[in-house]
């Protein structure tokens, strides 16, 4: 018999239930215990072996890889702590002094921040491009990644995937995409050519604002177990409740995207009929530069789409008038929200870099929820007036 102190300790541990829970069990542990040494010392060595630690490999974040591995009709997937985490992992691990980058020019803020510091610090050098061709133009013997995102933010242009990425295979790089705005429902990259696909699951794939985290997915499962004993010492991985809060969003994933697609086409294209809107940007209109594009790439648009007011002043005035929606950071949530990129996510950038981008001062972007459509626009029909 044990000591009381002793029974603190080690507390009672039912044995696992005969039946499956319907719910994925939060494995909320740092670690495994083994009875046999060779099973534990297995798990330290290969990403498919027994669970040992949980920056390893843990159970609950397990089942988000798989599930979107699959989402993805890829081989494996490395969940992450955030976004930023699955994007810095995958290039810290896949890039060495002196090797080249060929970027999309409209990137995430992050990632762009992220590719200027392995520029300064650690001497990789980076090409910004617009399209295949100026891929294919920006070519070195060096170049060893080429970088993408579905859609882009906050002008949500759509990157000619197959395109850029038979620019890549042919030159042997690794092709690697950020399809947060698109998730594995509107398209599938690894089917278009992309070796890694990267996502940021504080969006779409969480969707109720609650959780950060993020996910690589690999085509080829070589790859994955050549680059995992690295990317789990890069040291971001995701935290099993976070796992959690994202799975149980993944489960309602499709219905959402149905009523974020829809809900935006509809926004869209009443804005596009407002007198106080001089351009709306949002890949489901026929005037969107990209909209063929889409139609070909994507099975729906979106939820996320922005729009010009006359100017500055307009744009912050209407920030501060809408009620239902939210003025705040992020996208992909069940709520709607509004933000001014001039003058928050895009402040960094000089006048000269907004235009580039496409973002006026008096561009607004919306992520369009999932409530009842004409609660949304009577609130943006408002907030305009
Ligand atoms: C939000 C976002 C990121 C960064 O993700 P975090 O989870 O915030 O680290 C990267 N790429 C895109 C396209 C995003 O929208």
């Amino acid at each position: 018999m044990n000591h009381q102190s002793t029974t603190c300790v080690h507390v009672r541990t039912p044995r696992p239930p005969a039946g499956q829970p319907l719910s994925t069990p939060i494995h909320q542990t740092s670690g495994f215990a083994f009875t046999d040494p060779d099973t534990f010392a297995e798990g330290m060595a290969r990403p498919d072996a027994e669970p040992v630690y949980t920056r390893l490999g843990n159970p609950t974040a397990q089942a988000l890889e798989l599930t979107v591995a699959q989402l993805e009709g890829g081989a494996a997937g490395f969940a992450t702590s955030s976004g930023m985490g699955a994007i810095n992992a995958v290039l810290m691990t896949s890039l060495r002094s002196g090797d080249h980058v060929i970027a999309q020019r409209s990137l995430y803020g992050g990632t762009f921040a992220s590719l200027e510091a392995l520029a300064h610090r650690w001497g990789v050098e980076v090409s910004y491009v617009a399209d295949p061709d100026e891929a294919r133009a920006a070519l070195r013997p060096n170049t060893r990644v080429l970088y993408a995102e579905t859609i882009s933010n906050p002008v949500v242009r759509v990157a000619d995937l197959p395109g850029l990425f038979a620019v890549g295979r042919e030159a042997g790089l690794l092709n690697v995409v950020d399809s947060t705005f698109a998730t594995p429902l509107l398209c599938r990259p690894i089917e278009h050519g992309a070796d890694v696909v990267l996502h940021s699951t504080s969006k779409y794939l969480g969707g109720h604002s609650d959780v950060i985290g993020g996910v690589a997915v690999f085509a080829d499962a070589a790859r994955h177990r050549e680059l995992w004993p690295e990317l789990v010492e890069f040291g971001a991985p995701a935290d099993p409740f976070a796992a959690w809060l994202t799975l149980r969003g993944v489960r309602t994933l499709a219905v959402r995207m149905r009523q974020h697609c829809e809900n935006a086409q509809l926004i869209a294209e009443r804005l596009a009929e407002h007198p106080a809107v001089r351009a709306v940007h949002y890949p489901g209109l026929p005037t969107h530069p990209d909209h063929d594009l889409a139609r070909a790439l994507l099975t729906g648009s979106g939820g996320v789409l922005s729009f010009e007011l006359a100017d500055r002043a307009a744009g912050l005035e209407f920030t501060r008038s809408v009620r239902l929606a939210s003025l705040a950071p992020s996208l992909g949530g069940v709520e709607t929200l509004v933000l001014h990129p001039a003058s928050t996510s895009h402040r960094q950038l000089t006048a000269d870099q907004l235009r580039a981008a496409g973002i006026g001062e008096g561009t607004i972007r919306l992520s369009v929820g999932i409530e009842h459509p004409e609660d949304v626009w009577a609130d943006l029909e408002q907030a305009l007036a």
